[in-house]
C-alpha cells in the first residue's frame, strides 16, 4: 500500500488493543499513536498540580500551558518523560476521570486528528473509528470478557510488582468501562462500520494476524 492511510482499533480497558496495534505497526512499518497514554499524561498533570478535575476554569488554565507529544513509543508531558509515570493503576483511573471533561478531549482529539493525517499510522483509544479518525479505511473494535482482561492486567502488575488483588482489578475495569461507555462526549462503542474482534481465549499472535489479514486483504 502507498498511500496514506489509518487504521483505527478501538474497544474497552485491558483487551490488548496497545500491545496488538504496537504489533502490527511494527509488521506494517507505519506509526503507532497511543490515545490512552495521551488521557493519561493529564491524568498524571492534574494530580500532580492537585487541580480539581471539577473545576473548570482550573482545568482549561492547565490545557492552555501544557504540551503533549509521543515519540517512538514514549510519552512526553511539557518536554518530560512520564512513560513510566502513567503506567499506574491510580493513573488509569486519574485518565479515566479526565477523559470525561470536555475541554480535555476537544484538546486531544485535535491533537490526534493532526497526527493522524500526516502519515500512515494504527491509532488506538475508545472514540478513533467513532471520531477521532471517523473516515480511517480499516476500524477493528477489539473485545475481550471482563474477567478475561482483568486477569490480564493482573499478571501484568503482578511483574511489576505491584500488589492489587484480582477483586480490585476486575473492580476496577467494570468502573472504567463504565465511564468509558456511558460518558455523554464521545462514549465507546463499535463504529457500524468497524469489524469486531473477540480475543477471549487467542493469544497476541492470533490477534495480529487476524488485524493483519484485515489490513492486507
Ligand atoms: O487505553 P488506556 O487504558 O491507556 O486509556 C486510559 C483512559 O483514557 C481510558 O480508561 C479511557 O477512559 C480514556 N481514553 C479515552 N479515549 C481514548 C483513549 C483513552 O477516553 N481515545
Amino acid at each position: 500500500m502507498s498511500e496514506i492511510y489509518q487504521v483505527a482499533i478501538d474497544g474497552p480497558s485491558g483487551a490488548g488493543k496497545s500491545t496488538i496495534a504496537k504489533a502490527v505497526a511494527r509488521e506494517l512499518g507505519i506509526d503507532y499513536i497511543d490515545t490512552g497514554a495521551m488521557y493519561r499524561a493529564i491524568g498524571y498533570k492534574v494530580k500532580l498540580q492537585g487541580v480539581d478535575p471539577s473545576d473548570m476554569a482550573a482545568v482549561q488554565d492547565m490545557l492552555a500551558d501544557t504540551q503533549i507529544d509521543l515519540r517512538q513509543g514514549e510519552v512526553f508531558l511539557d518536554g518530560e518523560n512520564v512513560s513510566s509515570q502513567i503506567r499506574t493503576p491510580e493513573m488509569s483511573m486519574m485518565a479515566s476521570v479526565c477523559s470525561q471533561i470536555p475541554a480535555v478531549r476537544e484538546k486531544l482529539v485535535q491533537l490526534q486528528r493532526e497526527m493522524g493525517t500526516r502519515k500512515s499510522v494504527i491509532m488506538d483509544g475508545r472514540d478513533i473509528g467513532t471520531n477521532v479518525l471517523k473516515d480511517a479505511i480499516f476500524k477493528i473494535y477489539l473485545t475481550a470478557s471482563a474477567e478475561e482482561r482483568a486477569r490480564r492486567r493482573f499478571l501484568e502488575l503482578q511483574e511489576k510488582g505491584e500488589d492489587q488483588s484480582f477483586e480490585d482489578v476486575l473492580a476496577d475495569i467494570k468502573q472504567r468501562d463504565h465511564n468509558d461507555m456511558t460518558r455523554e462526549l464521545n462514549p465507546l462503542r463499535k463504529a457500524e462500520d468497524a469489524i469486531e474482534l473477540d480475543s477471549t481465549g487467542l493469544d497476541i499472535d492470533q490477534v495480529v494476524q487476524k488485524v493483519l489479514e484485515i489490513v492486507r486483504g
